[in-house]
């Protein structure tokens, strides 16, 4: 991570808006910092300019009449992304991952591979800050340069997003309705082997599982017990879904 010097600190936590980005990074540094930021309770969203900009579909699983369940992998593409492909297409199990833009434009050739295998590329956020961190405009900006990213790479243009750490205000809200897309969090997550292979059993019709396929949390263990947990779900009889399809099949079944 960059480090910042406390003068460096000290000047960017006290520009506000155009130092939010740079804050947000400064705020790890102590809490003398994390002090002086903005309170999130301050942030509201610009005044709606059109019907309907006024929320954005928050979901974090579909209901039980969907019959299926969606794996979900974050923070890529990255270093274990070509392996949870390979698994993935072994298993014959659709995926959805959320992108980071920063790793989309340098592995346009990872975000290709995912869409032509038929699973579905979403949006996760420019980088891994908050939205907390960032002013509206310049969350809407990161959020279109993270789409361009992925379609620049032949994927569709996403419906989804996912923000880093299933954080979202009035401002991330606007964001999201104002270009479309729904918001998606999870309702099982899978931190370790052991709660991976725990999704057998626990995980039913209409679940989101999030996952991961780079940064910190992955292992090639974890990758590979996350995929053979989804397998045997699939094998129980529960059809495995990317998130739009489980949407559509929840919405089908509810109409
Ligand atoms: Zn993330």
């Amino acid at each position: 991570m960059r480090s910042f010097s406390r003068r460096q600190v000290l000047r960017t936590s006290a520009v506000g808006a155009a130092g939010a980005a740079a804050g947000g990074a400064a705020g790890v540094v102590g809490g003398r910092v994390l002090a002086q930021r903005r309170s999130p309770t301050d942030r509201v969203a610009p005044r709606p300019v059109a019907p309907g900009y006024l929320g954005a579909r928050t979901v974090f699983q579909a209901s039980p009449g969907s019959g299926a369940v969606a794996l979900t992998f974050d923070d890529g593409p990255g270093e274990f992304t070509p392996l949870v492909l390979d698994l993935l297409g072994e298993a014959g199990i659709p995926a959805t991952f959320f992108l980071l833009g920063t790793s989309a434009s340098a592995h346009p050739d990872l975000v290709a591979r995912e869409a032509g295998a038929g699973h579905e590329v979403a949006v996760h956020g420019w980088d891994h800050q908050d939205v907390y961190s960032k002013e509206y405009d310049q969350l809407g900006d990161e959020i279109d340069r993270t789409m361009s990213a992925i379609t620049s790479a032949g994927a569709p243009a996403p419906r989804l997003w996912r923000p880093p750490y299933g954080r979202v205000d009035a401002p991330a809200l606007m964001v999201a309705a104002s270009r479309g897309l729904d918001v998606v969090l999870w309702g099982h997550h899978t931190p370790d082997v052991a709660t991976a292979q725990g999704l057998v059993g626990s995980v039913g019709a209409g679940g989101i599982i999030l996952s991961h396929d780079a940064r910190s949390q992955p292992t090639e263990a974890l990758v590979r017990a996350v995929v053979a947990a989804a397998a045997a779900v699939k094998d129980q009889g529960l059809a495995l879904a990317t998130v739009s399809e489980l949407l559509r099949l929840d919405a089908a079944a509810s109409s």
